[in-house]
């Protein structure tokens, strides 16, 4: 019994050195989440075009601008900067040179250069 008691208080002991490890440790990361710097909003050379109506991505905002509109996707806006087509997975959208299309079909034959068969089975269906 009385083992058990001592192993107890060395266990004891050890959690009161972990929890006092701990302390220093938390008071180490406060200053560090006081000192992130709120981002001024569009001082940026990106946004500024953007704003002013032209396409462009600003990496410093993580967000761009097609044509002067708002695109918060990196994917949407690569696709709707693409030549020719591209599509955004995430969003389940896509662009055929700058337009917005939902359908994925029409993306991929946008770039092959063929019809979307998926849409044209639609068409003659109606
Ligand atoms: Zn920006
Ligand atoms: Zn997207
Ligand atoms: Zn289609």
């Amino acid at each position: 019994m009385k083992r058990f008691s001592a192993a107890l208080i060395v266990i004891l002991a050890l959690f009161a050195l972990a929890a006092c490890q701990q302390q220093p440790a938390e008071q180490a990361a406060a200053p560090a989440e006081e000192a992130t710097v709120e981002k001024a909003a569009h001082d940026c050379e990106a946004c500024a075009k953007g704003e002013a109506g032209e396409t462009a991505w600003c990496e410093g905002c993580n967000m761009g601008f097609v044509k002067g509109e708002k695109v918060a996707c990196k994917d949407c806006y690569g696709a709707a900067t693409a030549e020719l087509a591209g599509w955004c997975e995430t969003c389940g959208v896509g662009f055929v040179k700058g337009e917005k299309v939902a359908c994925k079909g029409c993306i991929e034959a946008a770039i092959a250069g063929t019809e979307c068969a998926a849409c044209a089975a639609k068409k003659t269906e109606a």
